[in-house]
């Protein structure tokens, strides 16, 4: 059986760049290569500013990453294009952009324009510490004033807010600044706390303020996440499916793999393996529409009333 998939996270742009190898073959977790069993394929590529980059060297990796995944030989044969507009064709795998930390924004508004222009429409606002934009899951800190400023203008220019490495507080800023503006809340690459109590996993709380924005839940494939002890196989995301389903999540349940960003599990080490997820889920006699609906048509029918809406 062939599946489509649309995954809301993956850091393969910056190994694209830094490893210097390309999209359509690589070493790497994410490739056309490694895609070709997949029907319709719709990528989020988050562009992650490495956290040992300053702000400012982070301001110039972001265009550098853009214009290394731009140039890249498949975006210019008809391999992969980046996304203008549903639905995506079957014969072309389709990208989306996002940004992972916002810190590069540096206090100047400005820059979410420019963002928009460059045509991100997802922001992760921040991924660890305590920054312009506010605190990281692994800090008690909510939003500063700039990334509230930062977060209403990116909402305006039609990007969707990601809590994935908020702070509990900055997330719940979050959801208040997005209800104001009408906009969803995703959380792109995240599992339940209640599985796997980390900071990075999401509390019941916060599922249900994202299902109630119009939102999507990523589940991310990295080890970590997965299970406490970080040993982990593909098998071990039915525990926190079962969770977010209990919760309501199934029209709002999606992958988010987090591939090239992380360890992920030896059973599930990247796109190729993708129909081997959606086979276990079978075997644990999930029907076949739920599991299409978690590997592609939640994100599509997201993308559909929210990315494009005119479409
Ligand atoms: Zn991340």
């Amino acid at each position: 059986m062939r599946y489509s998939l649309f995954d809301l996270h993956c850091d393969t742009a910056y190994r694209m760049l830094t490893e210097r190898q390309p999209f359509a073959v690589n070493e790497f977790a994410v490739s056309a290569e490694k895609a070709k069993r997949i029907e319709t394929y719709v990528q989020v590529m988050a562009l992650w500013i490495d956290h040992r980059a300053s702000d400012a060297e982070g301001w110039s990796l972001f265009w550098r990453m853009l214009e290394n995944l731009r140039r890249d030989p498949s975006l210019s044969d008809g391999t992969a294009f980046l996304l203008k507009g549903l639905p995506p064709k079957p014969s072309e795998i389709s990208l989306l952009l996002a940004l992972e930390d916002a810190r590069i924004l540096e206090n100047d508004l400005s820059r979410v324009d420019l963002l928009a222009e460059a045509g991100v429409r997802i922001l992760t606002p921040m991924w660890s510490g305590e920054t312009c934009m506010g605190g990281a899951h692994d800090t008690q800190s909510g939003l500063t004033d700039f990334g509230r400023l930062a977060l209403r203008r990116a909402m305006e220019r039609d990007m969707i807010p990601d809590i994935s490495h908020a702070s509990r507080r900055s997330a719940e800023e979050i959801f208040a600044l997005a209800a104001e503006s009408g906009s969803p809340v995703i959380a792109s690459h995240s599992n339940a706390y209640a599985v796997c109590p980390v900071t990075r996993n999401l509390l019941d709380r916060e599922v249900a303020m994202i299902l109630a924005s119009g939102g999507v839940i990523g589940l991310n494939f990295y080890v970590g996440f997965l299970k406490e002890d970080g040993k982990a196989n593909c098998a071990d995301l039915l525990p926190h499916i079962e969770h977010f389903l209990s919760l309501g999540a199934q029209h709002s349940l999606c992958l988010g793999g987090d591939m090239d960003g992380c360890d992920l599990p030896p059973d599930l080490q990247g796109v190729d393996a993708i129909p081997y997820l959606a086979d276990i889920l079978l075997a644990h006699n999930y029907p076949e529409d739920l599991v299409r609906a978690i590997l592609f048509e939640n994100a599509r029918a997201f993308a559909e009333r929210h990315l494009f809406p005119n479409a």
